[in-house]
């Protein structure tokens, strides 16, 4: 038996960093029962935080997922971190969400991570509810905070509650429950039993006059999306709370609208909810479009096949998350289409090879003994796969008999390394394992072996994620390995197009040879790899000739510039002519001149060094802003927006990554510790000669 896919929701909880995902998280795990205590992220005691790294800083790192039911619906859920740092398990999160709860803390409202989110969650059509946590605290505004989601998100929120009080107890009005405008009642949640109890009662004389005024609000604005609505609003009728729902879920699913919470979830207010709201208004998996892919003859065809999520069709889905374990990795699936049976093989149509499904397990965090192994998911579920050897983070897995390849999960390029080196032949070997193990998890990790120098060099997307890395494989694999300083992942590219010549006149074993290229170069201002083309007339240069040139310019490209061997990026190569001769022209011959007019190409365009900028968004009290900028410009930065929300100052910035080593210290002086940052890679640009002055460019 296969879970009911109208029961099942996949969601995420998405927010800023500290806005109280986690927290949430526990409470929702703690009020369905699926948890008899509530874990405190303050004390590492956490369900999804349950790496040693994440329960040491209190953030997460991982995404992890839990599963739970919920009056009539089981609740797949992903905790997706908050820092920018690792925008990627966002990401791939996303992939696979059919909804989201979005996090806002009432007192710090709309943070610039929360807007990336909440940008990746339109780029995904994810529909979203809003929970405004942390009423409790002190300097708390629930109006503020609902609209800038307005302004700054430009989304269309709708308050389905109206909080009764804000900030902490025992002070002015402190918060106390909501009002659920829906149904018209007042909802409080008792400390003595955590919460677990809502209390339903007639909302208080004193508070009904302000809740009419917002529940027409929401009235008004939800007649937008339905006549018979509308039309009950106008005569005056009274509208049943059923088609209440009705219409939110509606506007809800079509990204018309996003309804709004509020509670406080380390004092157990408000979250049950959420919960109902995630049923109420939040899809199932039947109620998404059919995944698109390729259909596959061996090679992906430019044939557009749909699956539809129905169990009967051909099984298809997608590996978003890759954990080993000593039994073997762990794959995290969404099943988009079809059943996936345990003891059964599937086509891995990203790599073309057939994998075993050993096991499958529903998900809980990632402790084995509490989750249920299963024989038998249906379409719409999440499960773990026990079984695969070369699935990957990104991957298809498929039916055989029906193959089809989905989109992968595009992930961006590293901007920093770090070279370690293994102390033994015996830590050598462990590294590797490790590393391999660990770029299997985590697809914006690099690791690449120098054979001359004995060092492995490592590279991601900032300082934090090689950190955390670093310690992995000091604590979790215990390694003893040297750590060198994090450097920054240079590019080069050329500072002009320009046309060149190729050729090989040599003489190898006795034998002529000859081949003559004609290339251009042109700088573009595209980050990644290089494109190699050619528009060589096919009469001048046979083709395997041809291929073995075009080969040689790829990995020349690959290779390195000629100012510190730094991949080539931003650079188009084309191929416009060339000749050949009948008896002594030979692919070798074409490498040659591939080689050599690679060589011009590079001089001739005059070499730049390209380095990576990084977009910084920092939140400080109003008295640091002219620290943070005078900081900013003698790191080379440019502020690019600033902004003020009551005491505090934002700042949007870009600067290079080789001036923002250690920026969390700095950052942490400027401000007495009162201030917070995000950084994440922006794109590659030209460095200024002074830099490039250090590779002797
Ligand atoms: P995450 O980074 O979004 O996962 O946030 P956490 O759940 O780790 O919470 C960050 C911090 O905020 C922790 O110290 C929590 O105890 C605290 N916190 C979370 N929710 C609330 C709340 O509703 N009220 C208050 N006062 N603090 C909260
Ligand atoms: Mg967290």
């Amino acid at each position: 038996m296969t879970r009911d896919i109208r029961s099942l929701r996949n969601i995420g909880i998405i927010a800023h960093i500290d806005a109280g995902k986690t927290t949430v998280t526990e409470r929702m795990l703690y009020y369905s029962g699926a948890k008899h205590r509530v874990g405190e992220v303050d004390k590492g005691t956490t369900e999804t935080d349950c790496d040693p790294e994440e329960q040491e800083r209190g953030i997460t790192i991982y995404a992890a997922c839990v599963t739970f039911p919920w009056r009539d619906c089981v609740i797949n859920l992903l905790d997706t971190p908050g820092h920018v740092d690792f925008t990627a398990e966002v990401e791939r999160c996303l992939r696979v969400l059919d909804g989201a709860v979005v996090v806002f803390s009432a007192r710090e409202g709309v943070e610039a991570q929360s807007e990336t989110v909440w940008r990746q969650a339109d780029k995904y059509h994810v529909p979203r509810v809003v929970f405004i946590n942390k009423m409790d605290r002190e300097g708390a505004d629930f109006e503020a905070t609902f609209h800038e989601i307005r302004e700054r998100l430009g989304a269309c929120p709708i308050a389905v509650q109206l909080p009764v009080g804000q900030g902490p107890p025992h002070q002015g009005d402190p918060f106390r429950g909501v009002i659920d405008l829906i149904e018209l009642r007042l909802l409080t949640f008792h400390p003595e039993r955590d919460g677990k109890e809502v209390r339903q009662e007639p909302i208080p004389d004193s508070l009904v006059e302000s809740a009419m005024l917002w529940r027409e609000q929401m009235i008004h604005e939800l007649a937008n999306f339905n006549d018979q609505l509308m039309l009950l609003a106008l005569q005056e009728e009274p509208i049943p709370a059923d088609l209440v729902r009705q219409v939110i879920r509606e506007a809800t699913l079509l990204h018309q609208i996003q309804p709004v919470l509020f509670g406080s979830a380390l004092h157990g207010m408000g979250v049950q909810p959420v919960l109902d709201a995630v049923q109420d208004y939040l899809p199932n998996p039947a109620e998404m479009s059919p995944v698109e892919g390729f259909g596959l003859a061996k090679k992906p065809t430019d044939r557009k096949e749909v699956r539809p999520p129905e169990s009967d069709a051909p099984f298809c889905g997608l590996v978003f998350k890759v954990l080993p374990a000593k039994t073997g990795d762990f794959c995290w699936v969404r099943v988009y289409s079809g059943r996936l049976k345990a003891n059964t093989r599937v086509l891995n149509s990203t790599r073309d090879q057939k994998e075993n499904v050993a096991q499958l397990w529903y998900i809980h965090a990632t402790r084995k003994e509490r989750e249920g192994q299963v024989d038998l998911v249906g379409a719409g579920d999440i499960v773990g796969i026990i079984g695969p050897r070369h699935s990957i983070t990104g991957d298809t897995l498929c039916d055989a008999k029906a193959p089809l390849l989905l989109d992968t999960i595009e992930f961006p390029e590293t901007v920093i390394a770090m070279a370690i080196e293994p102390e033994s032949t015996a830590d050598r070997k462990k590294l590797s394992e490790a590393l391999e193990m660990m770029k299997r998890q985590d697809p914006t990790f690099r690791a690449e072996e120098n054979q001359d120098t004995g060092q492995t060099l490592i590279s991601g997307m900032g300082e934090l994620h090689l950190e955390v890395i670093k310690h992995r494989l000091l604590r979790d694999f215990h390694l003893n390995v040297k750590v060198h300083k994090p450097r920054v992942n240079y590019r080069e590219t050329i500072a002009r197009g320009v046309q060149v010549v190729g050729e090989c006149h040599r003489l190898i074993a006795g034998e002529q040879l000859f081949a003559r290229l004609k290339v251009q170069f042109e700088p573009t201002r595209k980050d990644g790899n290089i494109l190699v083309t050619s528009r060589c007339p096919p009469e001048l240069i046979p083709p395997d000739l041809l291929t073995a040139a075009i080969e040689e310019c790829q990995a020349r490209a690959e290779g390195g510039g000629v100012i510190g061997g730094f991949p080539l990026s931003q650079l188009k190569v084309t191929i416009l002519s060339g000749e050949s001769h009948p008896l002594n022209s030979n692919p070798t011959a074409f490498r040659i001149a591939a080689a050599d007019a690679f060589d011009h190409g590079l001089r001739e365009g005059g070499p730049v060094l390209l380095e990576p900028i990084m977009k910084l968004d920092i939140t400080t009290p109003n008295e640091s802003f002219g620290d943070f900028v005078g900081d900013l410009q003698q790191r080379r930065g440019e502020v690019t927006h600033t902004d003020t929300r009551g005491k505090l100052s934002l700042i949007e910035a870009r600067a290079p990554l080789s001036e923002l080593f250690g920026y969390s210290n700095a950052m942490r002086s400027l401000s007495q510790g009162r201030a917070s940052c995000s950084m994440q890679p922006l794109h590659f640009a030209a460095a200024p000669p002074e830099v490039a002055a250090a590779f002797g460019a």
